[in-house]
């Protein structure tokens, strides 16, 4: 990865630094950025454990993996704005859901954002399946330079004890039309919660070197990698801007708390003391 970088970069010098040890009374330095091997599987870990905390009471049959494939950035500074909408688009969908049945109170979200980079003469070595999902999406404009556009995609974990996996996928596919544009992948009842989870997490965060072409594992280009984890690194303010994250939707006492820049926020309303049971019909106080 380093190697792929411009010199100098900071994002170069960062990545060179992690791991050294005296910089602040002998421990380790990290840089935190989401470009960093080392530094994204410690966030990783971190992130599997707080999610098993979380949803230790929580059962198979009402986890799933959805994946929502957004749109395609042009160029990699572009990333950005298709993610920030995305985002968006799904709270939206979500608290829309939320007003027209309360049973949608209780689902939670939490994913990261990935991008695939794609040009133009991919179009005719992709698979099917790739190709079909492809073609719900925005053709984008593609570069002179024969650089990459970027299919901006979301994988996250979603907790929805109080609706099925079929009415979520609707809903969401109803956000965003098209075949294979989303996918709500039910938890293995062969694994266990923190297995299933952990699986999720590690898939959703991995570090991204290459991409599977047809039958074949093509490596990226050092310019993608740069130009990818670049922006990431300008981005992504050390991973939350990374992360979407939606909790459930508690009593007044217990405001929703859906702002990714606040640590730890998890919700706190428990299931005991939420004041309905979970009829279709909406509850207002
Ligand atoms: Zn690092």
């Amino acid at each position: 990865m380093v190697a792929a970088l411009p010199w100098p970069s900071p994002l170069r010098n960062k990545l060179s630094k992690c791991g050294e040890f005296g910089h602040w009374a002998w421990n380790a330095w990290r840089c935190h950025s989401p470009a960093c091997v080392r530094c994204r599987s410690l966030y990783s870990s971190g992130q599997k454990k707080q999610l098993t905390t979380t949803l230790q009471d929580a059962r198979n049959a009402d986890l799933s993996m959805v994946t929502i494939m957004f749109a395609v950035a042009n160029e990699a500074e572009s990333i950005g704005p298709v993610w920030i909408k995305g985002k968006s688009d799904l709270r939206n969908r979500v608290n829309a859901m939320r007003r027209e049945n309360a049973r949608w109170d209780r689902v939670v979200i939490t994913g990261w954002m990935e991008a695939d980079p794609i040009v133009f003469d991919d179009l005719a070595t992709l698979g099917s399946q790739q190709r079909t999902m492809l073609a719900s999406l925005n053709m984008p404009a593609w570069r002179a330079d024969g650089g990459p556009a970027w299919v901006v995609h979301l994988h996250a974990v979603a907790h929805h004890p109080a609706i099925d996996w079929q009415s979520m996928n609707a809903a969401l596919t109803s956000q965003w039309p098209g075949e294979r544009r989303v996918h709500v992948q039910q938890f293995s009842e062969g694994r266990s919660v923190e297995s299933n989870l952990s699986g999720v997490v590690s898939y959703a965060t991995k570090y991204r070197a290459g991409r599977w072409i047809g039958a074949g594992y093509d490596y990226w280009p050092a310019p993608w990698m740069a130009e990818y984890y670049g922006w990431m690194d300008r981005f992504s303010h050390g991973w939350k801007s990374m992360r979407f994250r939606m909790t459930q939707k508690c009593s007044v006492e217990h405001a929703p708390v859906n702002d990714d820049d606040i640590e730890p926020m998890y919700s706190t309303c428990s299931f005991n003391s939420y004041p309905i049971l979970y009829t279709d019909a909406r509850w207002s106080a």
